[in-house]
């Protein structure tokens, strides 16, 4: 099939090249000249594990081509709109301009027939709005409702084999026409047996928003627990292990630590609450600021315990941050916990050196102010304190005696309770895990 993906970012630029290799003919269409012209290189404009080798490879066939310029789309069967939906500046809800401005410059090249595949994440009642200005500039075109779960670090493979694929379409519908044209999209995953599920508009931007909510809910939960055991001396990282053997509750997202950041989690808990609020509904999700609010607690303790390791003041002292993105295998620096624990703690008088294999170039652009450093032996050179903060496999692999002889003094702060925390105590470290005693 011709299929247009338009907004090449973290979501589209990953969707184009996988579709290319489903066998697709793909053209991936953005306003940034600069990703287009290093995509159409088959270079990938951020770090993606993968996602360089599969572009090289699809590109070669020429199904995939990359280009600035709307009128491309014309001709596609579908047009995947994977804009960006961040939050508003000083708002709560999500900023739509991307999603309107790709749409508006779409309809023109719409023909009968076509399907406009939303993946973008949107506030409920989005979809329907849209549906209603494809309907007037093209009455034979459709629009089709199609959230993306993929993660970051993980895209290509779930975007290859996705754990379950949801379509709203008005109606909600099966026999809807812009079914039977997503099937022949999917038809690789569909003969997989991946659940399909259709529904309605709403129903489908829903499931997005909740699965996130749940995600958030799920880490902020256990890292309130990390606060009690904190308090009462007992040790999280067992507490996860105990009760998600319970196959009800499970283990997954159950790691205590400084909490969760990115492009989607946060932004998304808090366009809900605000369109929840519009739709008159703001008591159901009261408690996504609590959840909220524990996640963000997790920083401000972090440059807490980080004084506290320090013996009390932050003051000059040489603080070494290992990883600068909001996950490892991603340079994703959108809203990083571990880039707003160092700028605080940079704030406060510490000298900071961020560290990371991937994410250095957005996080100097996004905090210019702290001091990077490529090599992960030199950001721990002579340092007070290390803070691991981003659980990079380099990091999880650190040995304690060889770390030992490159710092001042020998103290850590295992962010993401990674570490094998006797074994570092037996190296003569100062350990300091979150939730543990
Ligand atoms: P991103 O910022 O990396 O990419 C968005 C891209 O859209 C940018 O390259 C931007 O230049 C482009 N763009 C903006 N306006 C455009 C226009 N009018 N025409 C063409 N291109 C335009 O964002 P992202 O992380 O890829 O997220 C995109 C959407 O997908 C968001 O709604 C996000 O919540 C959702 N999502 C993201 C992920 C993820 O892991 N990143 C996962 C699931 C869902």
């Amino acid at each position: 099939m011709r299929i247009s993906v338009i907004g090449c970012g973290y979501l589209g630029a990953v969707h184009a090249a996988c579709m290319a290799k489903l066998g697709h003919e793909v053209v991936g269409i953005d306003v940034d000249e600069q990703k287009i012209k290093e995509l159409s290189a088959a270079r990938a404009p951020f770090f993606e594990p993968g996602l360089e080798e599969l572009l090289g490879e699809v590109q070669d066939t020429g199904r995939l081509s990359f280009t600035s310029d709307m009128a491309a789309a014309r001709g596609s069967a579908v047009h995947f709109i994977c804009v960006g939906t961040p939050q508003k500046k000083g708002e709560n809800g999500a900023d739509l301009t991307y999603v309107d401005g790709a749409l508006n410059a779409l309809v023109p090249h719409l023909s009968d027939g076509d399907v406009v595949v939303g993946k973008s994440t949107v506030p409920v009642g989005t979809a329907a709005r849209l549906a209603g200005i494809v309907e007037q500039s093209e009455p034979g075109a459709h629009l089709l409702w199609n959230p993306e779960f993929l993660r970051e670090g993980h895209a290509v493979s779930d975007t290859l084999h996705p754990d379950r694929l949801v379509y709203g379409v008005i109606g909600g519908s099966e026999d809807h026409k812009a079914v039977q044209v997503l099937d022949e999209v999917y038809t690789v995953a569909l003969k997989a047996d991946t659940p399909r599920l259709v529904t309605d508009l709403a129903t489908a931007e829903l499931v997005k928003t909740a699965a996130n909510s749940f995600l958030a809910t799920k880490i902020s939960f256990i890292n309130a627990m990390a606060e009690l055991c904190e308090a009462a001396g007992a040790d999280v990282t067992m507490l996860a292990d105990a009760i998600g053997l319970d196959d009800r509750i499970g283990r997954k997202f159950l790691n205590a630590g400084i909490g969760f950041g990115g492009g989607c989690l946060p932004k998304d808990i808090r366009a809900f609450m605000a369109r929840a609020g519009e739709l008159g509904a703001d008591q159901a999700l009261t408690f996504l600021r609590e959840v909220d609010a524990i996640n963000m607690r997790r920083r401000t303790r972090v440059v807490e315990l980080t004084r506290e390791l320090c013996g009390g003041s932050l003051m000059g002292q040489r603080v070494t941050v290992l990883g600068a993105a909001f996950k490892p295998e991603s340079d994703d620096v959108r809203d990083s916990p571990a880039l707003s624990i160092a700028a605080q703690l940079q704030l406060q008088g510490a000298v900071v050196t961020v560290t990371d294999p991937e994410a250095l170039k957005n996080a100097a652009r996004r905090f210019p102010e702290l001091q990077y450093e490529e090599s992960t032996d030199a950001a721990m050179q002579r340092a007070d304190a290390l803070l691991l903060l981003t659980e990079w496999r380099e990091y999880r692999d650190l040995d304690p005696y060889e770390t030992a002889s490159l710092v001042t003094t020998a103290r850590i702060l295992d962010g993401r309770n990674v570490l094998d925390a006797s074994k570092w105590r037996a190296a003569g470290w100062i350990y300091r895990g979150l939730g543990r005693p």
